[in-house]
Protein backbone atom coordinates (compact mmCIF):
# COMPACT_ATOMS: atom_id res chain seq x y z
CA UNK A 1 0.00 0.00 0.00
CA UNK A 2 1.05 3.47 -0.99
CA UNK A 3 1.71 6.15 1.84
CA UNK A 4 1.85 9.30 1.98
CA UNK A 5 4.55 11.88 2.06
CA UNK A 6 5.50 15.28 2.06
CA UNK A 7 7.93 17.37 0.34
CA UNK A 8 9.72 19.74 2.83
CA UNK A 9 10.57 21.74 -0.25
CA UNK A 10 7.12 22.11 -1.48
CA UNK A 11 5.41 23.12 2.14
CA UNK A 12 4.41 26.39 3.07
CA UNK A 13 4.55 25.19 6.75
CA UNK A 14 1.10 26.98 6.85
CA UNK A 15 -0.59 26.65 10.05
CA UNK A 16 -3.74 26.55 8.66
CA UNK A 17 -2.68 23.17 6.61
CA UNK A 18 -6.23 21.33 5.37
CA UNK A 19 -3.85 18.25 5.50
CA UNK A 20 -4.14 17.83 8.71
CA UNK A 21 -8.10 18.54 9.02
CA UNK A 22 -8.59 16.14 6.05
CA UNK A 23 -6.95 13.13 7.33
CA UNK A 24 -9.70 10.52 8.21
CA UNK A 25 -7.11 8.80 11.16
CA UNK A 26 -5.19 11.66 12.31
CA UNK A 27 -2.22 10.64 10.67
CA UNK A 28 -1.03 13.86 9.87
CA UNK A 29 0.42 16.24 12.63
CA UNK A 30 2.18 19.33 13.09
CA UNK A 31 4.97 21.04 15.54
CA UNK A 32 4.72 24.49 16.41
CA UNK A 33 2.16 27.35 17.01
CA UNK A 34 0.46 30.09 14.67
CA UNK A 35 3.66 31.88 14.10
CA UNK A 36 6.42 28.84 13.80
CA UNK A 37 4.48 26.08 12.46
CA UNK A 38 6.75 23.22 11.29
CA UNK A 39 6.41 20.68 7.55
CA UNK A 40 3.54 18.51 8.92
CA UNK A 41 4.61 14.64 9.42
CA UNK A 42 2.65 11.76 8.37
CA UNK A 43 2.43 9.13 10.95
CA UNK A 44 3.34 5.92 8.22
CA UNK A 45 1.61 3.55 10.80
CA UNK A 46 -1.35 5.34 10.31
CA UNK A 47 -1.70 6.47 6.70
CA UNK A 48 -4.11 3.95 4.97
CA UNK A 49 -3.44 5.47 1.62
CA UNK A 50 -6.80 7.17 1.18
CA UNK A 51 -5.20 10.12 -0.50
CA UNK A 52 -7.72 12.47 0.68
CA UNK A 53 -4.43 14.81 1.64
CA UNK A 54 -2.71 14.72 -1.52
CA UNK A 55 -5.92 16.06 -3.22
CA UNK A 56 -6.46 19.17 -0.65
CA UNK A 57 -3.04 20.20 -0.28
CA UNK A 58 -2.85 23.63 -2.07
CA UNK A 59 0.89 23.45 -2.78
CA UNK A 60 0.94 20.01 -4.20
CA UNK A 61 3.42 19.05 -1.67
CA UNK A 62 1.80 16.01 -0.42
CA UNK A 63 2.82 12.63 -2.57
CA UNK A 64 2.11 8.74 -2.18
CA UNK A 65 5.06 6.36 -2.46
S1 LIG B 1 -3.24 9.24 2.53
FE1 LIG B 1 -5.14 9.45 3.78
S2 LIG B 1 -4.64 8.37 5.70
FE2 LIG B 1 -2.68 8.78 4.66
S3 LIG B 1 -1.97 10.73 5.54
FE3 LIG B 1 -3.11 11.19 3.66
S4 LIG B 1 -5.22 11.63 4.35
FE4 LIG B 1 -4.15 10.54 6.04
Amino acid sequence: MKKAIIDNNRCDKSPFCPVKRVCPTGAVTQKGGMFRSETPKINEELCIGCEKCVLVCPMAAVKMK
